[in-house]
């Protein structure tokens, strides 16, 4: 089977939280291919050095839509969107767009922790297809 491809995305003070799940997670996620938007990709390398982490753009520069262009080539199993509820809402547009591509194309996106323990936690058990097209 081959590589989990994983994209990872935090808005604002959800960053810290994607932080901390990659650090929890990093001997998984070592065996993924991790994509992440800008700013949430170089905190997640600083954090995690084990990580190969590609970044993308910065979100509010595109990084939000070269992913979801990924996920319409087929080049991303999981989504795993950490979105802060507790701000208002400039980037929910970005939001929308990544769940309707995520709907569209069949793959799972989690929202928060707990869906995205379930998620990684299904990859790791190889319950995740990884060569959709
Ligand atoms: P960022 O982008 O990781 O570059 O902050 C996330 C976003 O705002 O969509």
């Amino acid at each position: 089977m081959s590589r989990l491809r994983v994209a990872l995305i935090a808005h604002d003070k959800k960053k810290d939280d994607l932080v901390a799940f990659a650090q929890a997670h990093s001997v998984l996620l070592s065996q993924c291919s991790v994509v992440a938007t800008g700013t949430t990709g170089s905190r997640i390398a600083e954090a995690c050095p084990s990580l190969d982490v590609t970044a993308l753009k910065s979100g509010p520069l595109g990084g939000d839509q070269q992913i979801g262009a990924m996920i319409a080539n087929g080049e991303v199993d999981v989504l795993i969107f950490f979105v802060d509820p507790l701000t208002s809402m400039p980037h929910d547009v970005d939001v929308k767009a990544l769940m309707r591509l995520a709907t569209v194309y069949d793959i799972p996106m989690a929202l928060n922790r707990s869906t995205a323990e379930i998620v990684l936690g299904a990859g790791a058990r190889g319950l995740i297809p990884t060569d959709q097209d």
